[in-house]
């Protein structure tokens, strides 16, 4: 083993690392299930409240200052925050071990911007048809393909989740769904 690592160049290790990175949180953050997903998905809303309720009391500056992103550009700069900035550290760590495990984790779960816009599919404009009558049998595909787990199951469907990727409709075999 010792012979093998040192025969290795420094991509190949770096692989290497990252793959038992990789490995180590798939052992530790099994997949969550689809009902854990679903009520992650609300926290965001959550957030997006207790934003505004912050704005409207003239706290503003205590969002700036606990956000992830705040404690990240100031890494990015150089410098180095003291503890004033450890909530921000602290949800930096969470948001950065939940992109590992599951995709699109900020977003679909913690992101206030990702409430406001989660409203938008809502609209009727925003729609997507499946014609489930020309579907193959236990197919499936389309909803395993999308990354926000949204329920393609009706007609038509317009979910908040939906972030209009179009995953859904490329790997459908049939081309089955469609902008209504
Ligand atoms: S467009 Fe993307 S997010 Fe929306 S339902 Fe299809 S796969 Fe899911
Ligand atoms: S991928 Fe296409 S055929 Fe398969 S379930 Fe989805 S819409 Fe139906």
């Amino acid at each position: 083993m010792k012979n093998k690592w040192m025969s290795m160049n420094k991509k190949e290790k770096l692989r290497w690392g990252r793959n038992v990175v990789q490995l180590l949180f798939f052992v530790l953050f099994p997949a969550l299930s689809e009902r854990t997903v679903k009520w992650l998905q609300k926290l965001k809303y959550l957030i997006l409240v207790f934003v505004l309720l912050l704005c409207y009391m003239g706290q503003g500056e205590q969002v700036g200052k606990n956000s992830p992103w705040t404690f990240f550009s100031m890494i990015t700069a150089g410098r180095f925050p003291m503890l004033s900035y450890a909530v921000s550290a602290v949800l930096l760590i969470v948001i950065l071990i939940g992109m590992a495990v599951h995709e699109r984790f900020f977003c679909q779960f913690l992101c206030p911007m990702g409430a406001v816009f989660s409203l938008l599919p809502e609209l009727p404009l925003f729609a997507m048809k499946r014609k489930a009558q020309n579907c193959i049998s236990n197919c499936q595909l389309c909803k395993k393909r999308c990354p926000v787990s949204v329920k393609i199951g009706e007609e038509p469907y317009r979910r908040g989740e939906c972030i209009r990727c179009g995953k859904c409709m490329a790997s459908c075999p049939r081309k089955n769904i469609m902008i209504h």
